[in-house]
């Protein structure tokens, strides 16, 4: 069955598991474990049919291992989703059977929250799991280390677009205020940024407004709003065909997952002299603070780590200028040169 997926192509294991008793349908998926266990999150959505969640949890795995590869962290790519409505189905008996469900791969892959799954929810996937990582509680939120590292690219991108890492005085739009970019709201308010914010949730956007000095736009109107850097930190597929000639942006830099509708899109930034920091270099934070969770846990070490992905994105632009190829394609072949 998963064969006829475009993306099935270049995963090593693929499993899914449907148990009555706790209504669990899943999936989980390990792309490529090269340069260690495969790491990702789990999704509970209520995927339309089960081949949306087949196409979901491959291309999801896929994108793992590039980012696992370039934040240079020794994991591979995997990621589980659980057919089910968070809000409706979610409980302990759920997320039991799906500990249970990653015990089974006997540590191949190594589970964590995504949308529809909380820390919380994955303390009661552990319950049946040694394999699961996330909220180990000195830590904190790991969208702390995500949002870091957008912020440090985003400083790379201003020696760019402005001429030195300083942001003070760049217009940033952010769009999307949750867990990455309020976080990421806040260091660039710290920092003299221009804010301008746009959420479905308008009165999570004033509020946020309120303490940053921000300005708040419509969510359908900031993919146009006139800024030096445009941050996407709600959904994926914003930059498309359609959304890329009326950017008014001269760098693209933002926490959201598959940012670029088509690949192509990449290239399509280029022509139109936008800097494009890939999404998976870019929000690779909360993972390298997942990796740490695991092993030892120390902020000075992480938050090194976790700066070090503007340095990567340095290496990115000055491949992409030498080889006239977009920066996706160039961080692409940097991970690849590490996981094959
Ligand atoms: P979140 O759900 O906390 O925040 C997303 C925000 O976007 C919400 O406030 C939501 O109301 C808003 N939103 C939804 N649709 C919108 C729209 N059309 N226009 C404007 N705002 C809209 O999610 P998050 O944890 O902040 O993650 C944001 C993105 O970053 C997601 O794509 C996620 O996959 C990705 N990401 C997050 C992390 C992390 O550490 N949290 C790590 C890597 C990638």
């Amino acid at each position: 069955m998963f064969e006829s997926f475009a993306d099935f192509a270049g995963h090593s294991l693929v499993t899914a598991r449907q148990d009555r008793a706790s209504g669990l349908k899943a999936i989980i998926a390990v792309h490529n474990d090269n340069r260690g266990p495969a790491i990702g999150g789990c999704r509970i959505l209520p995927y339309p049919t089960m081949g949306d969640a087949v196409r979901d949890v491959l291309r999801l795995s896929r994108g793992m291992t590039y980012k696992t590869a370039i934040a240079d962290i020794p994991y591979g790519g995997g990621k589980a989703v659980i057919v089910a409505d968070p809000r409706r189905d979610k409980g302990d008996a759920l997320l039991e059977a799906m500990g249970d469900f990653v015990e089974s791969l006997g540590g191949r892959y190594i589970t964590s929250f995504d949308s529809g799954t909380t820390m919380d929810d994955v303390q009661v996937i552990a319950r049946r799991t040694g394999h699961a990582a996330g909220f180990l509680p000195e830590a904190g939120n790991a969208s702390g280390s995500t949002a870091l590292g957008v912020y440090h690219c985003m400083r790379t991108a201003a020696e760019r677009v402005g001429g030195s890492a300083s942001l003070d005085g760049l217009t940033v739009a952010i769009q999307g205020v949750g867990n990455v970019g309020e976080r990421l709201a806040h260091l660039l308010s710290r920092d003299g940024a221009n804010l301008i914010l746009a959420d479905v949730d308008t009165a999570k956007a004033h509020v946020l407004a309120e303490a940053t000095g921000a300005r708040v736009v419509d969510s359908a109107a900031i993919l146009r709003e006139h800024c030096d850097i445009l941050a996407p930190c709600a959904l994926g597929g914003v930059l498309s065909s359609a959304t890329i000639p009326e950017l008014n942006t001269r760098a693209i830099v933002g926490g959201a997952n598959n940012q670029l509708a088509l690949p192509e899109d990449g290239a399509r930034l280029a022509e139109r002299g936008i800097l494009y920091c890939p999404d998976y270099l870019a929000n690779a934070g909360g993972i390298i603070d997942l990796h740490y969770q695991r092993s030892h846990w120390d902020p000075v070490v992480v938050e090194r780590h976790v700066t070090s992905l503007g340095e990567t994105f340095r290496e990115v632009i000055a491949r992409a200028e030498s080889e006239k190829r977009p920066t996706g394609e160039i961080a692409d072949s940097i991970a690849e040169e590490r996981f094959r």
